[in-house]
């Protein structure tokens, strides 16, 4: 790999900046100023050291991010800003969203460059749960929570999957859902004659929201949620 690219890609900077680090002389390869920004590393081998510190290879980013309202998640939009945008680092410029959420939802999303990853928790056949925070126009009737989770509803003329209900308070609920239908929980709701006022992803899989996230914060996962999620 080229030692700019290789240097980009751990999060030394842009392209760019890393460019003028180089040639400044602030990297060595093994020991050794480099000031080729060309050069080609091994980057499981050589020792790679930026003004002194080594960098070290990372082929694969995860990002929790307690995502805004009026964001939306995609990587590029002509009209809003996007969840990519929000990250204020330098990122790979392969990474993704793990799924969508409405410009009005807020919450848990995974952003990432690991496409297996997102197989595992994307995939219909896999049925990772998503638990969402919902709070509701009136307050639900036990037929309604039957309704909801008992798999009658019907979206896109096939029934959903089973779901459970919580109810946390009057106007307030927990659904977990185990597969991604478009606007599935606002049409769950609909279905019921009910209307979503907010909604907030808590979990996905086993990967939960971290509450000292407020909105528009992010963190990179730790090894431990990394190893969970597969
Ligand atoms: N269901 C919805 O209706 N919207 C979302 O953003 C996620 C799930």
């Amino acid at each position: 790999m080229r030692l700019d690219k290789f240097l980009s890609h751990a999060g030394a900077g842009t392209r760019k900046e890393v460019k003028q680090m180089i040639r400044k002389g602030f990297v060595t390869i093994n020991g050794e100023v480099c000031k080729k920004d060309d050069c080609h590393i091994d980057e499981l081998q050589d020792v790679i050291c930026l003004d002194g510190e080594e960098v070290s290879y990372q082929k694969y980013y995860y990002i929790m991010l307690n995502k805004p309202q009026d964001v939306v998640s995609s990587t590029k939009d002509g009209m809003h800003e996007t969840v990519l945008d929000i990250i204020d680092i330098h990122l790979p410029k392969d990474m993704f969203p793990v799924g969508r959420l409405d410009i009005d939802t807020t919450g848990l999303l995974l952003i990432c460059n690991d496409g297996a990853l997102s197989h595992e928790l994307l995939s219909p056949k896999k049925h990772v749960e998503k638990e969402y925070e919902v709070i509701i126009d009136h307050p639900l009737s036990a037929q309604d929570i039957e309704t909801l989770e008992n798999g009658t509803i019907l979206l896109d003329d096939e029934p959903i999957k089973k779901a459970h209900v919580q109810v946390i308070e009057q106007c307030k609920i927990h659904l977990i859902i185990s597969e991604g239908k478009y606007h599935q929980v606002k049409r769950m709701l609909h279905a019921v004659n009910n209307e979503v006022l907010q909604l907030k992803r808590v979990r996905m899989g086993s990967l939960v929201l971290d509450e000292a996230l407020q909105e528009g914060e992010w963190r990179f996962l730790s090894d431990e949620e990394i190893a969970e999620l597969y």
